[in-house]
Parts: C-alpha cells; structure tokens; sequence
C-alpha cells in the first residue's frame, strides 16, 4: 500500500499519532493509498526545522546560487516529468493532456519566474535634506520574511503550491507546506526533488492532514510562522485570517469566485464559444478562474446558447491516459455530491437544462468515480443560488442583456471578485468595461492568459493581496529602511 508521508527537515517520516486517511482516485473510488494525517508534533517539528533553516547553510547562500539551485529544481521536475504527471492524473483525475501542458510544465516554471524580478528590479533609494544641511540617504533593504506556511487546493495541486513556493524560496524564506488532503501525490513527490537537488534540509517541509483541528489549523497558528499565503475557499481564509491575526502575521489569500463572462454582439463568435468552452469546462470547471455566469447580449443570445451547447455535446469525457479526453471526472465524490446538489438546485429555481445536468453513465469500475456531465442553463433569475454561489463545476449559466450599464451591473452583483472575460471587438468598449468590473483580473477576448510577472489575485471576497513578479516579492519580503546621516 502505498503511504504519503510527511518530508520534515530532508527526511520522509509517519505521524507520531499513527493516524492516516485516505486517498482515492476520483476515476473509480479506488483506493490509491494512505495519508499520514499530521498534528501539532509534526507541524512544530517542521516549523522549527523551517526556522532553523533560515540561519543554516541556506541562508548563507549568495542570491545568484540560490537562484540557480531553484533553477536545478525546475529542471529536475521536468526530467521527473512523467512520474509527476502520473501522480497528478491519479490525484485528480484529470486528462492527460491537460496536465502535461498546465499542471506540471507551470509548476515547474514557478521555480524560475522570480530570478529575473529578484535580479533586476532596483530597491528605493531617497536622499533628503536635513537642518544641518549635511543630508541623509535613505536605503531599501529586502529581507526574507522567513517561514513561510503555504496552505494549497486540490484542484492545480503541484502548479498553485509551487506558484507560492517557487517565490518564496526565491527570495529566502523556508517553507513549510500543507497541500489539501485530496491530493497529496506530487507535494510528496517534490520532497525527493528537493534532495536530489541539494535543497539543504529544512528548507523545504510538508505536512499533509486535514483543515480544522488538523495540520493545516496548527500550522496557521503557530507562533514561529511569519507569514501565511493561502489558496482556497473564502470561508477557510476567514478562518486563515483570525488564526494569522494574532501575533499580526502577513497573509496572502486567493480565493474563490463567481466569475462573469460578458458577450458582446460585436465578438467574434468563434473566439467567444471557443473561449467559453474552455473556462466554463477546463478542468471539469475546477478552476478558480472559471465562467460560472455568461451574460450574453440579446440579438446574438440564441445563436450563442446553440453553438455552446452544441459544441460542449462534443466534450470527450473520459480516463487520463484516454486519446483525444477533455474533461474528467470531478476531485471527489464529496464534491460531486455538491455539485450534483446545485444541479438539482438548478431545476427547483426554474433553470432550462439545455446540456447535461446530471451523471454520466461511464460504464463498469468508473460508475463508481465522481463524474459529472457538463451543464448548460438559461431561464435563472439573478438573484438565484444556482447563480449567485460557487459551485466549482462544469456548468454554466447565461443571461440575455439588452444596455452595457445593465450587464457591468450584473456581472458586479456578487461578492466575488476574481476574473472576468469580456467578448468585443470594439477596443473602447473592452477597456470600459473591463475598467467598470470589480475583478482582479479582467480578460479580453480570451481567458487564462497568463505573463506571471502580472498581478494575480481578486477583489471583495476574492482574496486580499496581489502575487506574480513584483508583487511576490513584496509578500515574500520584507522592505526595511535604512536611512544614513552624513
Ligand atoms: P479549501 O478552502 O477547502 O481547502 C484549501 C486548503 O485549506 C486545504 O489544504 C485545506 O486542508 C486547508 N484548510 C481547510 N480549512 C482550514 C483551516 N481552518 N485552517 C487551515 N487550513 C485549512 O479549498 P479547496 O476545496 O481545496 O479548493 C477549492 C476552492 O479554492 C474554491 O473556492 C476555489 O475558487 C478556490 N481557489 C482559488 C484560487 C485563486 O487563485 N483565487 C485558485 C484555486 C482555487
């Protein structure tokens, strides 16, 4: 049986309690092994290994050799590429295809895209005046925050966690990670990397366990973490903010959304569905940057809720490894009774069911996997659940619109505040509504087009704080001032 173990200071270990949980493969509910399931020894031990760390060899690195250790670690993920693939497939189930091109090559990146940010982007520097005229200079000095607690998702398991740990590794700090319980193949995995690389131990740790009264609880409130960068749901970084705000410890949170599309009647047509299809279905609609709600204005609303629906009938759905898939099944069956729940919803709230709404019959071993088909609804009222919640599904939702006013509107009325697409090929039109949209990060006629020297992050109950380039640097440092008399 195989066994997901903790990597405290350079060394798999098992928890002292002997608890373990387990983790199936979303296919078929099979058993792939158990998780160590980690408690307050296991996080002080690796917190303590974290902090001693800092002092240790990897502090004394130059910047410009840990750099390049980092860049060893990318090469080697991709060296391992195939067993890293494999392992997410297993996790999550998702295609092949889709994690060969998303999930492992960015992960790996993500040990790379910050040297050019730490290298080249110069710290403030003022002089100024002072009463006995000789002056003053003030200098920016960048320091590692430190220990760094990084609380990661299921659903891009190795690219989100790296996309926290590449950075803060970069600029200093240790780590000490507790990926979701779901998934917990390819943050062990990493573990092996970083030795074979020559990571000195400690800097890199995970503890795997659960949220609540768990790893991830006692990691967030432990005194010796310096900062906390959280990806998940916003009632979990509720939860990560009160734990962080004693001891008045930094947070970065990315969270969930509600995410809009807006479909002009100027669009070209073919980019929109083409689009659509991608952020409404990728993933199994397991993104965070998703489309949940479609707003599409009026004289072109029937052609689009055709061609959609059409051309998701030709979704593939099927096993990783299976030619020419495009959706899997969905993490789990915990979360496909949730999706399933708001499929029901759905139809209790007036909703047409253009496509799918419930389960497909996959056949055999996998009718015991957590598949769901993708969904296609119109007819719901704004102020519907089906509309207004996350779901995290392959589904969607599309609304007519008539007035510009009317659809920024809309696409607003929400808590959320993550992404949004817009769909024209008028240039004013898009730069109006994108600047009108309380997102964090708005697309024009495209979606999950990503230079990660950019901003990243949401809005409202989408988060608090930016990452990407310099805006990691800034969590992942702290900027201290020193100011010289002459
Ligand atoms: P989740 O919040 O349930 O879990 C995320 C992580 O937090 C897991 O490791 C979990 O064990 C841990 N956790 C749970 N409770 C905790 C607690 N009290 N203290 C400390 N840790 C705790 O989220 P999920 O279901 O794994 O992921 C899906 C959610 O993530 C969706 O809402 C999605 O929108 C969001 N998401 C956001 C982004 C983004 O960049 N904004 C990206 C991906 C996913």
């Amino acid at each position: 049986m195989t066994e997901f173990k903790h990597f405290i200071n350079g060394a798999y270990c098992g928890s002292q309690s002997g608890k373990t949980f387990e983790n199936r493969n979303p296919v078929d509910n099979s058993l792939l092994g158990l998780v160590h399931e980690g408690g307050r020894p296991e996080i002080n031990a690796a917190v303590s290994a974290a902090k001693a760390a800092l002092t240790g060899p990897w502090g004394k690195l130059t910047q410009a050799n840990r750099l390049a250790l980092l860049h060893k670690v990318a090469d080697r993920i991709n060296e391992r590429f195939e067993e890293f693939l494999v392992a997410e497939c297993l996790d999550t189930g998702k295609p092949r295809s889709l994690a060969s091109h998303i999930d492992i090559p960015r992960g790996a990146a993500n040990f790379k895209t910050l040297s050019d940010t730490l290298i080249n982007d110069p710290t403030e520097a003022f002089s100024m005046d002072t009463p006995d005229g000789t002056g003053a200079t003030n200098l920016g000095f960048r320091k590692p925050k430190g220990v760094i607690a990084v609380i990661s998702p299921w659903n891009l398991p190795l690219l989100l966690m790296t996309w926290k740990v590449g950075p803060a590794l970069a600029c200093g700090n240790t780590v000490v990670v507790k990926p979701s319980e779901e998934t917990p193949a390819t943050t062990t995995l990493l573990g092996e990397v970083m030795n074979e690389c020559g990571v000195p131990p400690g800097v890199f740790n995970v503890v795997h366990g659960l949220g609540p009264d768990s790893a991830g609880e006692f990691l967030t409130q432990h005194p010796d973490v310096d900062g906390i960068t959280f990806t998940g749901e916003t009632r979990t970084g509720e939860a990560i903010m009160r734990a962080a705000s004693v001891g008045l410890r930094n947070i970065s949170l990315e969270c969930g959304g509600k995410n809009p599309a807006i479909v002009f009647a100027d669009c070209d047509m073919d980019k929109a569905i083409e689009g659509t299809m991608r952020s409404a279905f990728a993933n199994c609609g397991q993104v965070c940057l998703g489309t949940e709600r479609v707003y599409v204005e009026r004289p072109i609303f029937d052609e689009f809720v055709r061609r959609l629906t059409d051309t998701a009938k030709g979704l593939k759905l099927g096993v990783p490894e299976e030619e020419g898939v495009n959706m899997g099944p969905l993490v789990s069956l915990e979360h496909k009774d949730k999706v399933l729940s708001y499929y029901a919803l759905a139809v209790e709230e007036g909703a047409k069911v253009h496509l799918g709404g419930g389960v497909p019959q996959m056949g055999g071993e996998l009718d015991q996997g957590a598949w769901v088909e993708p969904t296609i609804w119109t007819g719901l009222s704004e102020d519907s659940r089906t509309v207004k919640e996350e779901i995290f599904g392959p589904c969607c939702h599309i609304q007519p619109f008539d007035k510009e006013d009317e659809v920024i509107e809309m696409a607003n009325a929400t808590v959320y505040g993550l992404a949004a697409s817009v769909w024209t090929e008028s240039t004013s039109k898009a730069i109006r509504v994108s600047q009108q949209l309380d997102v964090g990060i708005a697309w024009v006629n495209s979606w999950f087009l990503r230079d990660l020297r950019t901003a990243f992050g949401g809005a409202k109950q989408s988060g608090i704080g930016r990452e990407g380039g310099i805006h990691s640097l800034e969590f992942y440092t702290e900027l201290k001032n020193i100011c010289i008399k002459m």
